[in-house]
Protein backbone atom coordinates (compact mmCIF):
# COMPACT_ATOMS: atom_id res chain seq x y z
CA UNK A 1 0.00 0.00 0.00
CA UNK A 2 3.16 2.63 -0.09
CA UNK A 3 3.58 5.22 -1.87
CA UNK A 4 0.28 5.62 -3.09
CA UNK A 5 -0.51 8.48 -4.94
CA UNK A 6 -3.54 11.06 -4.80
CA UNK A 7 -4.13 14.69 -6.38
CA UNK A 8 -5.40 15.65 -2.98
CA UNK A 9 -5.82 13.90 0.48
CA UNK A 10 -7.96 14.92 3.87
CA UNK A 11 -7.02 14.18 7.06
CA UNK A 12 -10.22 13.34 9.36
CA UNK A 13 -13.51 12.01 8.55
CA UNK A 14 -16.20 15.13 10.39
CA UNK A 15 -18.31 16.94 9.29
CA UNK A 16 -15.77 19.61 7.60
CA UNK A 17 -13.29 16.75 6.19
CA UNK A 18 -16.23 15.05 4.46
CA UNK A 19 -17.14 18.54 2.95
CA UNK A 20 -14.00 19.31 1.57
CA UNK A 21 -13.88 16.35 -0.19
CA UNK A 22 -17.22 16.57 -1.55
CA UNK A 23 -16.41 19.82 -2.95
CA UNK A 24 -13.00 18.94 -4.37
CA UNK A 25 -14.75 16.37 -6.34
CA UNK A 26 -17.43 18.12 -7.20
CA UNK A 27 -14.71 20.67 -8.55
CA UNK A 28 -13.60 18.28 -10.65
CA UNK A 29 -10.82 16.29 -8.73
CA UNK A 30 -12.11 12.52 -8.61
CA UNK A 31 -8.75 11.23 -6.88
CA UNK A 32 -8.79 12.36 -3.34
CA UNK A 33 -8.90 10.26 -0.03
CA UNK A 34 -9.98 10.76 3.38
CA UNK A 35 -8.64 9.40 6.08
CA UNK A 36 -9.14 9.07 9.69
CA UNK A 37 -7.83 7.08 12.71
CA UNK A 38 -10.98 5.92 13.59
CA UNK A 39 -14.35 6.18 12.09
CA UNK A 40 -16.92 8.46 10.07
CA UNK A 41 -18.34 11.54 12.62
CA UNK A 42 -16.87 9.35 15.25
CA UNK A 43 -15.24 12.74 16.75
CA UNK A 44 -17.17 15.93 18.14
CA UNK A 45 -18.93 15.67 14.69
CA UNK A 46 -21.30 12.69 16.09
CA UNK A 47 -21.72 14.46 19.62
CA UNK A 48 -23.07 17.73 17.88
CA UNK A 49 -26.15 19.16 18.24
CA UNK A 50 -26.57 20.05 14.99
CA UNK A 51 -28.23 23.59 15.52
CA UNK A 52 -28.06 25.58 12.05
CA UNK A 53 -28.68 29.04 12.75
CA UNK A 54 -27.39 32.02 11.41
CA UNK A 55 -27.32 34.46 14.18
CA UNK A 56 -23.58 35.36 14.08
CA UNK A 57 -22.34 39.05 15.22
CA UNK A 58 -19.00 38.34 12.28
CA UNK A 59 -20.53 39.03 8.81
CA UNK A 60 -18.36 36.25 7.48
CA UNK A 61 -19.70 33.61 9.49
CA UNK A 62 -23.12 34.78 8.79
CA UNK A 63 -22.69 34.59 5.14
CA UNK A 64 -21.63 31.27 5.70
CA UNK A 65 -23.91 30.12 7.59
CA UNK A 66 -26.69 31.52 5.49
CA UNK A 67 -25.31 29.73 2.31
CA UNK A 68 -25.08 26.46 4.38
CA UNK A 69 -28.40 26.92 5.58
CA UNK A 70 -29.21 26.55 1.74
CA UNK A 71 -27.01 23.60 1.31
CA UNK A 72 -29.00 21.85 4.36
CA UNK A 73 -32.24 22.65 3.19
CA UNK A 74 -31.26 21.44 -0.22
CA UNK A 75 -29.05 18.36 1.08
CA UNK A 76 -31.15 15.57 -0.78
CA UNK A 77 -30.60 17.01 -4.58
CA UNK A 78 -26.81 18.16 -3.63
CA UNK A 79 -25.56 14.76 -2.01
CA UNK A 80 -28.18 12.09 -2.85
CA UNK A 81 -28.19 11.66 1.09
CA UNK A 82 -30.09 12.82 3.68
CA UNK A 83 -29.54 15.34 6.39
CA UNK A 84 -32.76 14.73 8.57
CA UNK A 85 -32.60 18.80 8.36
CA UNK A 86 -35.88 20.11 10.35
CA UNK A 87 -36.79 23.71 10.37
CA UNK A 88 -38.48 25.04 13.06
CA UNK A 89 -36.55 28.38 13.79
CA UNK A 90 -34.57 29.85 16.22
CA UNK A 91 -35.34 32.92 19.03
CA UNK A 92 -33.02 34.64 20.52
CA UNK A 93 -34.27 36.20 24.29
CA UNK A 94 -32.37 38.31 26.49
CA UNK A 95 -32.99 40.80 29.10
CA UNK A 96 -33.26 44.77 28.05
CA UNK A 97 -29.97 45.39 28.30
CA UNK A 98 -28.53 42.59 25.85
CA UNK A 99 -30.90 43.83 23.09
CA UNK A 100 -29.00 46.60 21.70
CA UNK A 101 -26.28 43.78 20.35
CA UNK A 102 -29.17 41.95 19.24
CA UNK A 103 -30.58 44.77 17.03
CA UNK A 104 -27.14 45.01 15.92
CA UNK A 105 -26.65 41.60 14.48
CA UNK A 106 -29.97 41.53 13.50
CA UNK A 107 -29.51 44.89 10.96
CA UNK A 108 -26.28 43.04 9.85
CA UNK A 109 -28.49 39.56 9.17
CA UNK A 110 -31.23 41.97 7.13
CA UNK A 111 -28.68 43.62 5.01
CA UNK A 112 -26.95 40.44 3.75
CA UNK A 113 -30.49 38.88 3.02
CA UNK A 114 -31.14 36.67 5.80
CA UNK A 115 -34.88 36.60 6.62
CA UNK A 116 -34.70 37.45 10.62
CA UNK A 117 -36.14 40.42 12.72
CA UNK A 118 -36.46 41.88 16.03
CA UNK A 119 -39.46 40.43 18.00
CA UNK A 120 -41.21 42.10 21.15
CA UNK A 121 -42.36 40.46 24.10
CA UNK A 122 -46.00 39.83 23.44
CA UNK A 123 -44.90 38.12 19.66
CA UNK A 124 -42.43 35.76 21.89
CA UNK A 125 -45.11 34.47 23.95
CA UNK A 126 -47.05 33.84 20.46
CA UNK A 127 -44.20 31.50 19.45
CA UNK A 128 -43.73 30.02 23.13
CA UNK A 129 -46.59 30.77 25.29
CA UNK A 130 -45.11 28.69 27.88
CA UNK A 131 -41.93 30.59 28.39
CA UNK A 132 -41.08 32.62 31.77
CA UNK A 133 -41.02 36.11 30.48
CA UNK A 134 -40.11 38.63 33.72
CA UNK A 135 -36.85 38.74 33.03
CA UNK A 136 -37.20 38.88 29.18
CA UNK A 137 -36.69 42.28 27.28
CA UNK A 138 -37.74 41.09 23.85
CA UNK A 139 -35.62 39.30 21.09
CA UNK A 140 -34.82 37.98 17.53
CA UNK A 141 -36.48 35.30 15.35
CA UNK A 142 -34.91 33.63 12.63
CA UNK A 143 -37.91 30.86 10.69
CA UNK A 144 -35.46 29.52 8.57
CA UNK A 145 -33.25 28.13 11.54
CA UNK A 146 -33.01 24.24 12.06
CA UNK A 147 -30.94 21.47 13.56
CA UNK A 148 -29.84 17.81 11.30
CA UNK A 149 -28.77 14.87 12.15
CA UNK A 150 -24.70 14.96 12.20
CA UNK A 151 -23.59 11.23 10.92
CA UNK A 152 -26.54 11.31 8.37
CA UNK A 153 -24.76 14.33 6.95
CA UNK A 154 -21.36 13.47 6.74
CA UNK A 155 -22.17 10.19 5.56
CA UNK A 156 -24.29 11.94 2.38
CA UNK A 157 -21.62 14.55 2.11
CA UNK A 158 -18.83 11.23 2.04
CA UNK A 159 -21.07 8.94 -0.11
CA UNK A 160 -21.37 11.72 -2.49
CA UNK A 161 -17.78 12.32 -2.81
CA UNK A 162 -16.95 8.67 -2.98
CA UNK A 163 -19.57 8.05 -5.84
CA UNK A 164 -17.59 10.64 -7.78
CA UNK A 165 -14.80 8.41 -7.21
CA UNK A 166 -12.69 9.79 -4.08
CA UNK A 167 -11.85 6.84 -1.38
CA UNK A 168 -12.19 6.46 2.60
CA UNK A 169 -9.64 4.93 4.62
CA UNK A 170 -11.18 4.25 8.27
CA UNK A 171 -8.91 3.68 11.92
CA UNK A 172 -5.81 4.83 9.55
CA UNK A 173 -3.87 7.30 11.47
CA UNK A 174 -1.72 10.00 10.08
CA UNK A 175 1.68 9.51 11.75
CA UNK A 176 3.56 12.01 9.87
CA UNK A 177 3.75 14.82 7.49
CA UNK A 178 6.22 14.67 4.79
CA UNK A 179 7.22 18.15 3.78
CA UNK A 180 10.06 18.61 0.93
CA UNK A 181 11.40 22.04 0.36
CA UNK A 182 8.25 23.86 2.17
CA UNK A 183 6.06 22.12 0.52
CA UNK A 184 3.26 19.13 1.65
CA UNK A 185 4.73 15.92 -0.13
CA UNK A 186 2.76 13.59 1.38
CA UNK A 187 1.87 12.08 4.80
CA UNK A 188 2.97 8.91 6.52
CA UNK A 189 -0.08 6.80 7.38
CA UNK A 190 -0.33 3.21 9.75
CA UNK A 191 -1.12 1.89 6.45
CA UNK A 192 1.92 3.17 4.19
CA UNK A 193 2.92 6.45 3.08
CA UNK A 194 1.18 8.66 0.55
CA UNK A 195 2.09 11.13 -2.33
CA UNK A 196 0.09 14.31 -2.27
CA UNK A 197 1.05 17.73 -2.98
CA UNK A 198 -2.98 19.15 -1.65
CA UNK A 199 -3.46 18.62 2.07
CA UNK A 200 -6.50 19.21 4.15
CA UNK A 201 -6.32 18.80 7.98
CA UNK A 202 -9.89 18.70 9.54
CA UNK A 203 -8.41 16.79 12.45
CA UNK A 204 -10.38 18.44 14.94
CA UNK A 205 -8.95 18.87 18.31
CA UNK A 206 -5.57 16.56 16.88
CA UNK A 207 -5.33 19.23 14.25
CA UNK A 208 -2.17 21.21 16.64
CA UNK A 209 -0.24 18.21 17.62
CA UNK A 210 -0.27 17.55 13.53
CA UNK A 211 0.83 21.27 13.33
CA UNK A 212 2.98 21.14 15.44
CA UNK A 213 5.16 18.41 14.18
CA UNK A 214 6.16 21.08 11.30
CA UNK A 215 7.01 23.83 13.73
CA UNK A 216 3.60 25.49 13.68
CA UNK A 217 1.80 26.68 16.59
CA UNK A 218 -1.53 26.56 16.69
CA UNK A 219 -3.62 28.21 19.83
CA UNK A 220 -6.79 25.77 19.80
CA UNK A 221 -7.58 24.87 22.88
CA UNK A 222 -9.98 21.73 24.07
CA UNK A 223 -12.97 21.29 26.33
CA UNK A 224 -15.52 19.20 27.53
CA UNK A 225 -19.03 19.90 26.26
CA UNK A 226 -22.40 18.09 28.07
CA UNK A 227 -25.28 18.36 26.39
CA UNK A 228 -28.78 16.78 27.90
CA UNK A 229 -32.02 15.44 26.82
CA UNK A 230 -35.12 15.73 28.84
CA UNK A 231 -38.56 14.29 27.83
CA UNK A 232 -41.52 16.13 28.48
CA UNK A 233 -44.28 13.87 29.58
CA UNK A 234 -46.84 15.94 29.17
CA UNK A 235 -45.96 16.11 25.38
CA UNK A 236 -45.95 20.20 25.74
CA UNK A 237 -42.32 21.48 25.33
CA UNK A 238 -40.82 24.62 23.38
CA UNK A 239 -41.11 24.50 19.80
CA UNK A 240 -38.47 26.20 18.54
CA UNK A 241 -34.54 26.42 19.29
CA UNK A 242 -34.17 28.81 22.00
CA UNK A 243 -30.94 31.04 22.62
CA UNK A 244 -31.15 32.60 26.04
CA UNK A 245 -28.81 35.79 26.37
CA UNK A 246 -29.74 35.62 30.23
CA UNK A 247 -29.04 31.78 31.37
CA UNK A 248 -26.63 31.63 28.28
CA UNK A 249 -27.98 27.80 27.41
CA UNK A 250 -29.51 26.86 24.22
CA UNK A 251 -32.33 24.23 23.93
CA UNK A 252 -33.92 22.85 20.92
CA UNK A 253 -36.77 19.99 20.36
CA UNK A 254 -35.51 16.58 20.37
CA UNK A 255 -37.87 13.68 18.61
CA UNK A 256 -41.37 14.32 19.37
CA UNK A 257 -41.30 15.17 23.15
CA UNK A 258 -38.29 16.09 24.06
CA UNK A 259 -35.79 19.00 24.15
CA UNK A 260 -32.16 19.05 24.08
CA UNK A 261 -30.17 21.48 26.28
CA UNK A 262 -26.62 23.13 25.84
CA UNK A 263 -24.86 25.89 27.11
CA UNK A 264 -23.44 28.91 25.70
CA UNK A 265 -21.13 30.15 28.52
CA UNK A 266 -17.37 30.41 28.11
CA UNK A 267 -16.85 29.93 31.66
CA UNK A 268 -18.28 26.55 30.83
CA UNK A 269 -14.90 25.77 28.79
CA UNK A 270 -12.09 26.31 30.71
CA UNK A 271 -11.24 22.47 31.72
CA UNK A 272 -8.77 21.86 29.33
CA UNK A 273 -10.11 18.51 28.23
CA UNK A 274 -7.90 15.59 26.53
CA UNK A 275 -9.56 14.25 23.56
CA UNK A 276 -8.78 10.82 23.82
CA UNK A 277 -9.17 10.80 27.73
CA UNK A 278 -12.33 12.47 28.73
CA UNK A 279 -15.46 11.77 30.75
CA UNK A 280 -18.01 11.28 28.38
CA UNK A 281 -21.39 11.20 30.86
CA UNK A 282 -22.93 14.05 32.47
CA UNK A 283 -22.18 14.29 36.11
CA UNK A 284 -25.23 14.50 38.50
CA UNK A 285 -24.53 18.16 38.90
CA UNK A 286 -24.19 19.02 35.05
CA UNK A 287 -27.54 17.09 34.33
CA UNK A 288 -28.99 19.25 37.45
CA UNK A 289 -27.61 22.31 36.19
CA UNK A 290 -28.85 21.75 32.61
CA UNK A 291 -32.27 20.80 33.60
CA UNK A 292 -32.30 23.46 35.86
CA UNK A 293 -32.06 25.88 33.06
CA UNK A 294 -34.43 24.48 31.12
CA UNK A 295 -37.14 24.85 33.99
CA UNK A 296 -36.29 28.08 34.61
CA UNK A 297 -37.32 29.62 31.47
CA UNK A 298 -40.28 27.45 30.95
CA UNK A 299 -41.19 26.32 34.54
CA UNK A 300 -44.32 24.78 33.16
CA UNK A 301 -42.44 22.04 32.00
CA UNK A 302 -41.40 21.02 35.82
CA UNK A 303 -41.96 17.53 35.13
CA UNK A 304 -39.19 16.64 32.58
CA UNK A 305 -37.50 14.04 33.00
CA UNK A 306 -34.15 13.03 32.05
CA UNK A 307 -33.68 11.20 29.28
CA UNK A 308 -30.20 11.39 27.69
CA UNK A 309 -26.76 12.76 27.63
CA UNK A 310 -23.68 12.67 26.54
CA UNK A 311 -20.41 14.71 26.34
CA UNK A 312 -18.23 15.65 23.61
CA UNK A 313 -15.48 18.19 22.55
CA UNK A 314 -15.17 21.67 21.86
CA UNK A 315 -12.02 22.80 20.45
CA UNK A 316 -11.68 26.65 20.06
CA UNK A 317 -9.10 29.25 18.89
CA UNK A 318 -8.90 32.51 21.11
CA UNK A 319 -11.80 34.54 19.77
CA UNK A 320 -13.88 31.47 19.32
CA UNK A 321 -13.94 31.62 15.75
CA UNK A 322 -12.40 28.97 12.88
CA UNK A 323 -9.10 29.10 11.64
CA UNK A 324 -8.73 28.13 8.08
CA UNK A 325 -5.40 28.64 6.60
CA UNK A 326 -2.42 27.14 4.88
CA UNK A 327 0.66 26.20 7.35
CA UNK A 328 3.47 28.61 6.77
CA UNK A 329 6.08 25.67 6.45
CA UNK A 330 4.20 23.69 4.61
CA UNK A 331 2.73 25.28 1.01
CA UNK A 332 -0.39 23.13 -0.09
CA UNK A 333 -0.93 22.20 3.82
CA UNK A 334 -4.07 23.87 4.68
CA UNK A 335 -5.73 23.63 8.14
CA UNK A 336 -9.30 24.29 9.53
CA UNK A 337 -10.07 23.82 13.14
CA UNK A 338 -11.43 26.01 16.21
CA UNK A 339 -14.63 25.04 15.19
CA UNK A 340 -16.00 25.35 18.83
CA UNK A 341 -19.38 25.61 18.69
CA UNK A 342 -20.03 26.14 14.60
CA UNK A 343 -18.05 23.75 13.23
CA UNK A 344 -21.21 21.86 12.48
CA UNK A 345 -23.81 24.01 10.60
CA UNK A 346 -20.64 25.95 8.62
CA UNK A 347 -19.56 22.32 7.40
CA UNK A 348 -21.49 22.79 3.81
CA UNK A 349 -19.81 26.50 3.71
CA UNK A 350 -15.84 24.82 4.97
CA UNK A 351 -15.67 22.51 2.46
CA UNK A 352 -16.67 25.04 -0.48
CA UNK A 353 -13.68 27.49 1.00
CA UNK A 354 -11.27 24.70 2.05
CA UNK A 355 -11.44 23.38 -1.29
CA UNK A 356 -10.88 26.69 -3.33
CA UNK A 357 -7.93 27.33 -1.49
CA UNK A 358 -6.59 23.80 -2.48
CA UNK A 359 -6.55 24.38 -5.71
CA UNK A 360 -5.65 27.64 -6.18
CA UNK A 361 -8.76 29.21 -6.26
CA UNK A 362 -10.61 32.30 -4.75
CA UNK A 363 -12.97 31.55 -2.47
CA UNK A 364 -15.85 33.39 -2.32
CA UNK A 365 -15.69 34.51 1.49
CA UNK A 366 -12.98 37.28 2.76
CA UNK A 367 -11.22 33.73 4.45
CA UNK A 368 -8.57 36.17 5.64
CA UNK A 369 -10.73 36.48 8.75
CA UNK A 370 -9.78 33.37 9.60
CA UNK A 371 -5.89 33.59 8.91
CA UNK A 372 -3.87 31.77 11.64
CA UNK A 373 -1.73 35.18 12.00
CA UNK A 374 -4.39 37.10 13.24
CA UNK A 375 -3.56 36.17 16.84
CA UNK A 376 0.04 36.84 16.66
CA UNK A 377 -0.74 40.16 15.47
CA UNK A 378 -3.33 41.04 17.78
CA UNK A 379 -6.24 40.93 15.44
CA UNK A 380 -9.07 38.63 16.73
CA UNK A 381 -12.39 38.38 15.64
CA UNK A 382 -14.45 40.78 17.79
CA UNK A 383 -17.18 38.59 19.58
CA UNK A 384 -20.37 40.54 19.82
CA UNK A 385 -21.81 38.25 22.58
CA UNK A 386 -19.26 38.56 25.05
CA UNK A 387 -18.92 35.74 27.40
CA UNK A 388 -20.58 33.45 25.01
CA UNK A 389 -19.95 31.14 22.51
CA UNK A 390 -22.38 32.69 20.26
CA UNK A 391 -19.80 34.58 18.02
C1 LIG B 1 -21.56 18.52 22.21
C2 LIG B 1 -21.35 19.36 20.99
C3 LIG B 1 -22.40 20.12 20.49
C4 LIG B 1 -22.22 20.87 19.34
N1 LIG B 1 -23.29 21.55 18.83
C5 LIG B 1 -23.14 22.23 17.66
C6 LIG B 1 -24.25 22.85 17.06
O1 LIG B 1 -25.37 22.80 17.58
N2 LIG B 1 -24.08 23.49 15.87
C7 LIG B 1 -22.85 23.58 15.26
O2 LIG B 1 -22.75 24.19 14.20
N3 LIG B 1 -21.76 22.98 15.82
C8 LIG B 1 -21.88 22.32 16.98
N4 LIG B 1 -20.81 21.70 17.55
C9 LIG B 1 -19.51 21.84 16.91
C10 LIG B 1 -19.34 20.92 15.74
O3 LIG B 1 -19.93 19.67 16.01
C11 LIG B 1 -17.86 20.76 15.42
O4 LIG B 1 -17.30 22.06 15.27
C12 LIG B 1 -17.64 20.00 14.14
O5 LIG B 1 -18.36 18.79 14.16
C13 LIG B 1 -16.16 19.72 13.93
O6 LIG B 1 -16.03 18.91 12.79
P1 LIG B 1 -14.63 18.60 12.16
O7 LIG B 1 -14.88 17.83 10.92
O8 LIG B 1 -13.82 19.86 12.03
O9 LIG B 1 -13.82 17.75 13.24
P2 LIG B 1 -14.09 16.44 14.07
O10 LIG B 1 -15.50 16.08 14.19
O11 LIG B 1 -13.30 16.69 15.32
O12 LIG B 1 -13.37 15.31 13.24
C14 LIG B 1 -11.96 15.22 13.18
C15 LIG B 1 -11.63 13.82 12.72
O13 LIG B 1 -10.22 13.77 12.50
C16 LIG B 1 -9.78 12.47 12.85
N5 LIG B 1 -8.34 12.54 13.13
C17 LIG B 1 -7.74 13.27 14.08
N6 LIG B 1 -6.40 13.09 14.05
C18 LIG B 1 -6.15 12.21 13.05
C19 LIG B 1 -4.97 11.61 12.54
N7 LIG B 1 -3.76 11.88 13.03
N8 LIG B 1 -5.10 10.72 11.52
C20 LIG B 1 -6.32 10.44 10.98
N9 LIG B 1 -7.48 10.99 11.45
C21 LIG B 1 -7.39 11.85 12.46
C22 LIG B 1 -10.62 12.11 14.07
O14 LIG B 1 -10.69 10.72 14.26
C23 LIG B 1 -11.98 12.75 13.74
O15 LIG B 1 -12.87 11.82 13.17
C24 LIG B 1 -20.95 20.92 18.70
C25 LIG B 1 -19.90 20.16 19.19
C26 LIG B 1 -20.09 19.39 20.33
C27 LIG B 1 -18.95 18.57 20.84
Amino acid sequence: MANESFDAVVVGAGVNGAASAYHLVKKGLSNVLVVDKGVLAGGPTGASSAVVRQHYGHEVTARMAMDSLKFFQNFEELTGGHADFKTCGVVVVGSEDKLETVRQVVEMQQRIGINTGMVDREEILELEPDMFMEDIGGGAWEPGAGYADPVATTSGLMASALAGGAQAWYDTAITELLIERGAVAGVATTRGSILTDKLVIAAGPWTPALACSIGVDVPIRASRHPVLVFQHPSRRRPQHIIFDLNQIMYSRPEGADMTLVGTLDIAHSQDDADPDNFERQPSLDEIAEWGQMLMTRFPEYADVETRAGWCGIYEYSPDWHHVIDELPTARGCWIVCGTSGHGFKLGPAVGDIVSDLALGREPRYAVEDFSLARFSSGEPIANRYAETIIG
